[in-house]
């Protein structure tokens, strides 16, 4: 029997697990991929925007030789920090219910029920993107994912979003030579893009390099074109080999309630219920940490300042097993 199992290996995940095991309580991670999975599937070069002591989990030192680090540099760091503390893993196995009470839970995973004292629940909130909901969204050429340029040299891309995401997607297209229709929901390229993003995309949409169309409705997706329509254009079409629907992404929130996590019904980002001592859900025993937190307020809670629910969780499961 563990004493804590955590659900999910991104960096929020291992902190939680290596805070309980310094204190003591015997400890797993299971997780239905890799190790810091999430951060393996965001844009091959990405840059983070933190600087990266704040980044650091149990008080490891986050050397990197950029100002910012790369995705790689957070893989290496987070699997090093993992295996240095040799936690324990489940990889490649996916949680999908809870039964049982404090004490005495049942995970249920594909790969047959694991038995625990606590859980913490740190899934994050990259499986689940928004959709499109119109005609094609579900075409092979359209994707939610963006990992890198080179295969749309010289091909027509639709970008669709105004984020950051978006906004860097677009621009790393375009400097390998595909040829880039950016289309925006709002009237604008969102106030929230970094400052240091936002300039670079207005920058080439004013230069024409990139097509942007604004107030965009998407219509349609077809094999060759993207259909929406605009209040001053009317209907109009952009061409596209690719398309890249960068609209945000959401909590598993079918599985946050199989494992019995009731949302906060005073929040309209339907963020779990819990208490922010303890991050205690109101399913006595089971805990959140990290983005999950946030509900659909997915920025809400980032590396930055989730990785501090660790220590306050570790200490209210280590108080709860010495009662
Ligand atoms: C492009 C990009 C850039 C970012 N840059 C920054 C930055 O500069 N600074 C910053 O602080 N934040 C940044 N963020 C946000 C940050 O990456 C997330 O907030 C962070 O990953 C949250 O960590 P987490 O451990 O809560 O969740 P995640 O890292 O998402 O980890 C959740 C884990 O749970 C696993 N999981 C999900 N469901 C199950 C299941 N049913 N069973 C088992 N395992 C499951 C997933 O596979 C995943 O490994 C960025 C995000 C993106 C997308």
């Amino acid at each position: 029997m563990l004493d804590v199992l955590v659900i999910g290996a991104g960096p929020v995940g291992l902190a939680c697990a290596l805070e309980c095991q310094r204190r003591g309580l015997a400890t797993a991670i299971v997780e239905k991929g890799a190790l810091v999975n999430s951060i393996l599937g965001y844009p091959t070069n990405m840059e983070f925007f933190s600087t990266p002591e704040l980044l650091e989990i149990g008080g490891y030192p986050f050397p990197t030789a950029h100002y910012k680090p790369l995705r790689e540099d957070a893989l290496d760091y987070y699997q090093r920090v993992a295996t240095s503390e040799k936690l324990t893993f489940y990889l490649q196995r996916k949680a999908l219910s809870l039964s049982g009470e404090q004490g005495n839970f049942t995970l249920e995973t594909d790969l047959g029920p694991l038995p625990a004292r606590h859980v913490v629940v740190a899934t994050g909130f990259y499986d689940v993107p928004v959709r499109l909901a119109v005609p094609g969204d579900d075409l092979p050429h359209v994707s939610h994912y963006y990992k890198e340029p080179y295969q749309h040299a010289t091909q027509p891309v639709v970008v669709i979003g105004a984020k950051n995401s978006a906004a860097k997607a677009a621009l790393q297209l375009v400097r390998a030579g595909a040829r880039v229709t950016l289309l925006v929901r709002g009237p604008e390229i969102s106030p929230s893009v970094k400052y240091w993003i936002r300039p670079d995309l207005l920058n080439r949409i004013a230069e024409g390099r990139i097509t942007a169309h604004f107030n965009a409705t998407v219509t349609e997706i077809t094999p060759t074109a993207v259909h929406f329509r605009t209040p001053e254009g009317g209907p109009a079409a952009a061409p596209a080999a690719f398309v890249y629907a960068l609209i945000g992404y959401l909590p598993d929130e079918a599985l946050l309630a199989r494992l019995g996590i009731a949302p906060d019904p005073a929040d309209e980002a339907r963020a779990p219920l819990f208490d922010p001592a303890t991050h205690q859900t109101s399913r006595p025993g089971v805990f959140v940490a990290g983005t999950v937190c946030g509900g659909r307020a997915t920025s809400r809670w980032f590396i930055e300042n989730g990785r501090h629910h660790a220590q306050l969780i570790a200490a209210a499961i280590a108080a709860q097993q010495a009662r």
